[in-house]
């Protein structure tokens, strides 16, 4: 079934690894329709928008959108920032759900965080007296469809779900852990704990192994979800899905755009490849494909890894590699 994928390729070396991810897709899927659209800083740089109205538009009508690493030292201190651009086009998109696998060894966790509400949306300001604020909010519907998403994954997976919070200072988190156990009462078979947020830090480094699915809010499931992908392999490796309940969803790494390594050759594209398998796999319904592609970076990681694991391989190495064992799994 042919289906049109917006890909934003984004800034520094996002196009690096942007063109990893097209140019195995015309290898593994040649009917999918790839299209290329300005965001980020390079639309900043073209409009003075960093998510210019034409690539909403695109984004809306697509069947999934994939998207590389934005952001640039050049707009670090502008008015104008292309990561603004990456918070609009989740809230429009509505892709309320971030999923973020961490694999490795006896560690299999999936770290459920809420993307379009909490602290990133709430308001902000700076008083007359020079104090500057920015407000957690969350309406008690907001947490509600993000635990049932939890408890569905938490069901298909080992039945286990932890729910992340602060509720022994925050009021937010107080009304987040009473309605988790609200919704769980429909979910009977799933195992459900309640874990502090800086306890929950201090487990994923010690013990990230006992974890199946956790859930929490936007920031704690930022931070947590990067403390899990260095956990399991670094930053270059870790994927994640956001999804909403009807719409494309949007497909993208973890890490950010890397300005130091950029134009150098050296990107490990096997966040990026993840993410296309999750695009695969959730947006397109590809089981099959989106296994392939999971099983050949696992064999390019193992056999052609790039400096940030410690090896000497270049971006295209490791594609060729990739390439390879998806052609020797025909
Ligand atoms: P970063 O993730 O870009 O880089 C952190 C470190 O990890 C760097 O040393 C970098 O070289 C390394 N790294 C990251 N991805 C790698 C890869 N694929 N291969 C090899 N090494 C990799 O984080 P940062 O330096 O804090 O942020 C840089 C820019 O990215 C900022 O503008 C930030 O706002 C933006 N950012 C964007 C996203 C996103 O688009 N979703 C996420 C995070 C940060």
């Amino acid at each position: 079934m042919s289906a049109r994928i917006v890909c934003l390729p984004g800034d520094c070396i996002g196009p690096e690894v942007m063109a990893v991810a097209q140019r195995i897709l015309r290898e593994l899927a040649p009917d999918l329709e790839l299209e290329d659209h300005l965001f980020g800083a390079a639309a900043i740089r073209a409009t003075g928008d960093p998510l210019p109205d034409e690539t909403l538009e695109a984004c809306r009508s697509a069947a999934a959108v994939l998207k590389a690493p934005i952001g640039h030292p050049e707009f670090d201190a502008a008015d104008v920032r292309p990561e603004q651009g990456m918070l609009r086009l989740r809230a429009e998109l509505d892709v309320y759900t971030n999923l973020r696998p961490a694999k490795q060894g006896a560690v299999d966790l999936v770290i459920v965080r809420e993307l379009v509400g909490g602290l990133y949306f709430g308001a902000r300001g700076v008083r007359e007296d020079g104090t500057v604020f920015d407000t957690c909010e969350y309406h008690p519907s907001q947490v509600e469809r993000i635990a049932r998403r939890a408890f569905e994954l938490a069901r298909s997976r080992g039945g286990r779900l932890t729910s992340v919070d602060k509720a022994n200072v925050l009021e937010t988190s107080r009304m987040w852990r009473r309605v988790v156990h609200e919704v769980a009462a429909e979910y009977p078979d799933v195992e459900v704990e309640d874990l502090l947020v800086d306890n929950a830090a201090m487990q994923l480094a010690s013990a990230p192994e006992q974890f199946d699915v956790l859930v929490t809010e936007n920031m704690f499931g930022d931070i947590l979800s990067d403390l899990a992908a260095a956990m399991t392999g670094g930053l270059g490796l870790a994927p994640s899905a956001s999804l909403g309940d009807a719409g494309p969803g949007l497909f993208e790494p973890v890490h950010g755009s890397a300005p130091d390594i950029a134009g150098r050759g050296i990107a490990n594209p096997a966040a990026m490849l993840r993410s296309t398998a999750l695009l695969l796999e959730h947006g397109l319904g590809r089981y099959a494909e989106a296994r392939a592609l999971e099983d050949a970076v696992d064999v390019a990681l193992g056999t052609t890894p790039t400096p940030d694991l410690g090896g000497g391989a270049t971006t295209a190495e490791f594609t060729d590699a990739v390439l390879q064992a998806l052609a020797a799994s025909d």
